[in-house]
């Protein structure tokens, strides 16, 4: 009678482990390799590059789009006017390895899909006004509207319109900023909605943002049709600082992967 207990008892653990064994489900995508599967193509290989310290800004990883460096704004036009035009070049001020909001916002070059976007800003260090009038600019990102920047220490305002907030929608999870003049840290990861061939969205559009390194939205719904959109960078009237930009296009699972290594004989 014991051992048949025993047995018994074991008998939903053998199903957990056998549970356990089942390809991982991911409900976006039929997987169309089998579990451990070391015919699967590996993953590519890059260099990841280092993190940022308040002093320095860290170097991207290898397969970013570099959109400022510290050097000059190429990558960007004033918002609003076209890339070739004459008046293209962005008024921004660019000097120590920063740029600075000047004479209206500034448009990527570049357009983007599914990405994560890692961008530095700081506010002014000498605190002049209050609510959305202190250290106000924000990314926005087309269809997901605007990641809000603004000095969020110690200055109250609406929590849909503080920093790190997706601009009248969500407000962020905390407050996670620093202080005024002290560079902070964006790293938003994208994804587009899935449209099928009647137009119906198979998937929402989806917004992750970490603010210094903090989550503050996880994969917040867009539900609405959009596709690839210019990063456009806010001026509201106040010199905030900008450093080290750059964006990762994100394929599927195994889209960039390479064949495995040929097999030692
Ligand atoms: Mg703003």
């Amino acid at each position: 009678m014991r051992a048949a207990a025993a047995v018994a008892a074991l008998v939903p653990l053998v199903a957990l482990a056998i549970t356990a064994q089942e390809p991982p489900k991911d409900a976006r995508e039929p997987v169309k390799w089998k579990h451990n599967d070391r015919s699967r193509p590996r993953p590519k290989v890059i260099d990841p590059g280092t993190a940022s310290t308040p002093d320095q800004p860290g170097k991207p990883p290898s397969d970013a789009v570099v959109l400022f460096d510290g050097t000059d704004l190429a990558e960007w036009v004033r918002s609003g006017k076209k890339v070739d035009g004459d008046d293209a070049k962005p008024n921004w001020k660019v000097e120590n390895g920063y740029a600075e909001v000047k004479g209206g916002g500034i448009t990527s070059r570049k357009k983007f899909g599914d990405a994560q976007i890692h961008i530095e800003w700081a506010t002014p260090k000498e605190v002049k006004g209050s609510d959305q009038g202190r250290g106000n600019s924000g990314i926005y990102l087309g269809g997901f509207g605007e990641v809000q920047v603004l000095d969020s220490f110690e200055n109250d305002t609406y929590p849909d319109g503080q920093a790190g907030a997706l601009y009248g929608k969500f407000p962020p999870l905390v407050n996670a900023s620093r202080r005024p003049g002290e560079w902070q840290v964006y790293d938003i990861v994208a994804h587009l909605p899935k449209v099928d061939d009647t137009g119906k969205v198979t998937r929402p559009g989806r917004i992750t943002v970490f603010h210094n390194g903090v989550v503050v939205h996880h994969a917040a719904e867009f539900g609405n049709k959009f596709g690839e959109y210019t990063i456009n960078i806010q001026d509201h009237g106040n010199p905030v600082r900008y450093r080290n930009m750059w964006v990762r296009r994100l394929g599927d699972y195994d889209a960039e992967g390479t064949p495995p290594p040929e097999k030692k004989k």
